[in-house]
């Protein structure tokens, strides 16, 4: 089963889909979590990413259409994927019927978080993640250490940089500006959208995101 994530930062769509992946018995991919990886270890691709991700401008659609590509046609994602935040932009999503059409795989769900504005920044603000494991936290303090993290027990809790004030505001405007119009053009494709209200518990959210992969 291939889903899509859409929604604003912050609406939940990384806990989401890691618990709606757990559930298919399928892997995630998150280009944001691919591009943070390649910022840390220095490659050329996060050196090409990092100075949009600080800012919380979108990384231009010719490097996410490239991971997007590699990570589609690996045997892992035979079974189906959880694509969160992978499409951003109209031509993102040009590019991923494109994929999918090459593999013969059709798209079976866009899930869409929906939330007001005010909420988001909320949760962006106090937003804390592992640096080892990218696992976020609401309202647990920068510098706290991550002791259950499983890739490294000194693994420390840090405040993203695009979780900053500014650059929260620009990820809005963007979202708006480019992301958007991705909704739109799933709906004028005939693609099958699910509108999953992303305020609740975790759990609330997750009952509504299984329903929409008809488990639940
Ligand atoms: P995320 O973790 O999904 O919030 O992504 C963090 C940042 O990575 C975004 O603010 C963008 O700078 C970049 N990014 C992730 N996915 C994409 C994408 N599909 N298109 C463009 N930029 C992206």
């Amino acid at each position: 089963m291939i889903v899509v994530l859409l929604g604003p930062p912050g609406a939940g769509k990384g806990t989401q889909g890691e618990r709606v992946a757990a559930y298919l018995g399928v892997p995630k991919i998150a280009t944001g979590d691919v591009l943070r990886a390649a910022v840390k270890a220095g490659t050329p691709l996060g050196l090409e990413a990092k100075s949009y991700m600080d800012r919380g401008d979108l990384v231009p659609d010719a490097v996410i259409l490239g991971i997007m590509k590699q990570a589609l046609a690996a045997p892992e994602q035979a079974r189906g994927v959880v694509l969160d935040g992978v499409v951003r932009t109209v031509p993102q999503a040009e590019g991923l019927a494109h994929v999918l059409a090459e593999l013969g795989k059709p798209l079976d769900v866009v899930m869409l978080f929906t939330i007001v504005e005010d909420e988001l920044v909320a949760r962006l603000s106090s937003r804390t993640v592992c640096d080892a494991c990218q696992t976020p936290f609401m309202g647990r303090q920068p510098g706290e250490t991550h002791a259950e993290c499983a890739h490294d027990p000194k693994g420390r809790l840090v405040r993203r940089k695009d979780d900053e004030p500014d650059a929260i505001r620009n990820r809005m405007r963007v979202y708006d500006a480019q992301t958007a119009p991705v909704i739109s053009w799933y709906r004028a494709h005939g693609a099958n959208i699910a509108e999953i209200d992303a305020l609740g518990t975790l759990d609330d959210v997750t009952v509504r995101a299984l329903k929409a992969v008809g488990k639940g």
